[in-house]
């Protein structure tokens, strides 16, 4: 793969997330986590616990970026959300924060049809949040669960949490339905950064999108991702993944702008317009 949708060519032009130290809420110990946003609540520092600790808690360091709820109120979600240890303040994150007037509309209309959905119907929404690094598209994804978790099923992970790189190639597929069936609100933080092989993580994203098809009922998929529209999305997760996936989740970016440098992300987004299909400009 080359040309403006490879991942190499993205993260020349992105460079680093900015990391910060935070000390563990047990000993004190310097944890590396993204750095603050400017303005945003700075709570989730409270919940920060070195990869030590973070086992002792029973928050599986491998997992650190997952958190599943099955309760039915919304301050459990939030301390869920917070004992989650790569997370900063997204626990308070809502839709009326996003920059891109378009996306936020797109994400204040999947929470709406989610709710409204009959809970017998295979009602499918979703959305796949693209962009650079820095411009909130976990915060994003955020917004999106946290109004929609509190009372369902929520699942949400980086992409080799959720695809299951905990487990050998020949049991992939029996995890993967295990850990999405019965998920009604699925989001996964990351799309193209698996450390799984490119055949184990096709099939896994087959697995997935084969789950989220059969669910008797509703579900709601949130993806971040830095490649560049459903070409680059295609040759990640498989045609037959993809296939499904673009059906239920369109396009949409937070907005352009590094939020903690405050540089607009001009070149990435010509980069965008150049890679996209000419039917996925308009979404
Ligand atoms: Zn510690």
């Amino acid at each position: 793969m080359t040309g403006p949708s490879s991942p190499n060519s993205i993260g020349a032009i992105l460079g680093r997330v900015t990391t910060i130290d935070v000390p563990c809420r047990d000993c004190g110990s310097p944890v590396s986590r993204p750095a603050q946003l400017s303005g945003r609540p700075d709570s989730w520092r409270d919940a920060v616990r070195c990869p030590a600790h973070a086992a002792a808690a029973g928050v599986d360091a491998a997992s650190a970026r997952a958190a599943s709820v099955r309760d039915r109120d919304s301050q459990t979600w939030i301390d869920t959300v917070r004992a989650f240890d790569a997370v900063a303040g997204y626990e308070l994150a809502s839709v009326d924060e996003i920059d891109s007037t378009k996306t936020s509309t797109i994400c204040r209309r999947l929470i709406d049809t989610h709710t409204a959905a009959d809970p017998n119907t295979g009602h499918r929404g979703g959305v796949a949040l693209i962009g650079p690094t820095g411009i909130g598209k976990t915060r994003a994804l955020f917004a999106v669960v946290n109004a929609l978790a509190p009372g369902r099923r929520a699942l949400v992970g980086s992409e080799d949490t959720v695809l299951a790189v905990d487990v050998p190639p020949w049991e992939l597929a029996a995890a993967i339905t295990a850990r999405i069936t019965g998920v009604e609100v699925l989001g996964i933080d990351d799309v193209g950064v698996s450390l799984r092989r490119p055949d184990e993580r096709m099939l896994a994203w087959k697995a997935l999108a084969d789950v989220v098809a059969r669910a008797p009922h509703p579900v709601t998929v949130v993806l971040t991702t830095n490649l560049q529209g459903w070409t680059a999305l295609t040759d990640w997760v498989g045609a037959q993944a993809a296939s499904r996936l673009s059906g239920w989740t369109p396009l949409a970016s937070p907005g352009w702008t590094d939020r903690r440098t405050g540089r607009t992300h001009e070149q990435w987004r010509q980069d965008l317009l150049a890679a996209q299909r000419p039917e996925e400009r308009n979404r």
